[in-house]
């Protein structure tokens, strides 16, 4: 992750949670700014296939950071993640749907899998806060298990994009903080 010749950065991140939490449309939002449209995406499309995204972002206060983005791309759904995804990833955006609490209870395990030798920077996020009927996390709790984890806590939502670009910028500051 060391600076390239020009001053700027190149961050692997990855991107974990369990299956139809909204890991995909999270990244086609903040990748390719395709948010918004009736399931939260604009461009309905199944994860399995893709999984590469990427973006460069400005990094105050002069740099900029190529953030890698990688998605499990439908993985997740065999819990036949290699090693190898995890290995090398600077940040890890852990994401739960705060309409699904067994989502948000699985996000120790997804923790544990990826904290390695050389511990990733992580952020926490509550996916879907769009569907505000259908809550079934509280923030307090998830700011609880956030603090608890050493990370902090966000609520996204790919249907509105609030707090999308936050997200992401919180995990590169994260990041660039470890360096
Ligand atoms: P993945 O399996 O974790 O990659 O999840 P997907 O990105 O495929 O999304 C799973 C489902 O949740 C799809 O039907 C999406 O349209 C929907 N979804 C994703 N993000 C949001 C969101 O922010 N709000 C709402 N209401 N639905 C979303």
């Amino acid at each position: 992750q060391a600076p390239e010749p020009d001053g700027h950065f190149q961050f692997r991140i990855i991107v974990l949670g369990d299956a139809a939490v909204g890991k995909s449309s999270l990244l086609r939002c903040f990748a390719d700014g395709l948010c918004g449209g009736p399931g939260g995406a604009a461009t309905p499309s199944p994860t399995v296939g893709v999984e590469f995204y990427s973006r460069t972002i400005l990094m105050p206060p002069t740099g900029k950071a190529k953030l890698q983005l990688w998605d499990t791309a439908g993985q997740e759904r065999f819990r036949s993640i290699t090693r190898s995804f995890y290995r090398s990833a600077a940040g890890v955006l852990l994401v739960f749907d705060l309409t699904n609490r067994a989502s948000f209870e699985h996000i120790p395990d997804w923790y544990h899998q990826a904290v390695g030798d050389q511990p990733p920077a992580f952020v926490l996020v509550g996916h879907k806060c769009d569907l505000v009927a259908e809550r079934a996390v509280s923030a307090e709790e998830a700011g609880h298990l956030a603090t608890s984890l050493g990370m902090t806590f966000v609520e996204t939502s790919a249907r509105s994009s609030f707090n999308v670009e936050f997200a992401f910028q919180t995990l590169a500051g994260g990041i660039q903080q470890a360096l």
